[in-house]
């Protein structure tokens, strides 16, 4: 009787006894009935058991847990690393593309016969500037119209050691002290520049795309505020834009400049001297 009452107390405490939650004195107490009772020996033995089962139950759910997430950031640091390196790519190509045109460029940069025109637009305004170059020598005319009609007519000669500058403003015709020729020289426009590396920060930010613009194969070089078409022969700029932002306070519309080369084709007999009749000196 005194033995059956020992186990119901025992089994009572052999749950917090295999987990290691009862006393010293306790421990001895079961100890020693176990020592006597083979029922309440098998019951610690079966709740060993289950015990241990759970135990490795739980283990592998966190290793399956652990497994599968390390398995998801294994998979994302794929694709970032995939993204960046693709990235790179694009930027090594594109600062390529950037060098090999800044080469071309250059050479035509050397070139010093060549004729230029250049349209530009902005809202109901264009100015037209047509420019004759060999060796030192130029003509350059630079004509203004609003609504189709001529409002401004800018005219630059260079030719041995003559210069000329002559203006036409609504009518007003003058013969201009030739130090205030400021920006008479049309030189081809370029975008990229010579260094690699230079390029390379350019094409950190600068998306590049091919494209046709007044009928040259180009490339289009895009930023926030711009765009550059470059003629992938020439490398030099065949469109520029210019955008604004139009917004409540401000009316400011986009400038487009069109730009039009031809090399080696001047002559001597185009780099006329212009007719100065009807131009005043002003005094
Ligand atoms: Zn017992």
């Amino acid at each position: 009787m005194n033995e059956k009452k020992d186990c119901k107390i025992v089994q009572d405490l052999l749950p917090n006894y295999i987990e290691n939650l009862t006393s010293e004195e306790t421990n001895l107490f079961i100890k020693e009935h176990l020592k006597e009772c083979t029922e309440c020996q098998n019951i610690l033995e079966n709740m060993q058991k289950e015990l241990n089962i759970d135990n490795m139950k739980r283990e592998e759910r966190e290793v399956k847990y652990i497994k599968k997430f390390s398995n998801k950031m294994k998979i994302l640091k794929l694709i970032i690393l995939t993204l960046i390196i693709i990235y790179v790519v694009i930027v090594i190509g594109r600062s390529f593309i950037m060098t090999s045109l800044s080469k071309k460029a250059k050479e035509n940069l050397l070139n010093n016969n060549y004729y230029a025109k250049l349209y530009s637009y902005q809202g109901d305004s264009l100015t037209i500037t047509e420019s004759y170059n060999k060796g030192e020598d130029y003509l350059t005319t630079k004509t203004s119209y609003v609504n189709g009609n001529q409002i401004q007519k800018l005219t630059y000669y260079k030719k041995g050691t003559e210069e000329l500058f002559l203006t036409d403003l609504d009518g007003k015709k003058y013969i201009q002290n030739p130090e205030s020729m400021v920006g008479s020289h049309v030189v081809p426009e370029i975008y990229v520049s010579c260094g690699f590396l230079t390029n390379m920060q350019e094409a950190f930010i600068t998306g590049i795309d091919k494209t046709y613009c007044n009928t040259k194969e180009c490339y289009v070089f895009k930023g926030n505020d711009y765009e550059r078409y470059v003629d992938k022969e020439t490398g030099l700029i065949v469109r520029a834009i210019e955008k604004s932002d139009i917004d409540l306070f401000s009316s400011q519309i986009d400038m487009i400049i069109d730009y039009e080369y031809k090399f080696n084709v001047v002559q001597d007999s185009d780099i006329v001297r212009p007719d100065t009749t009807g131009y005043i000196f002003n005094e």
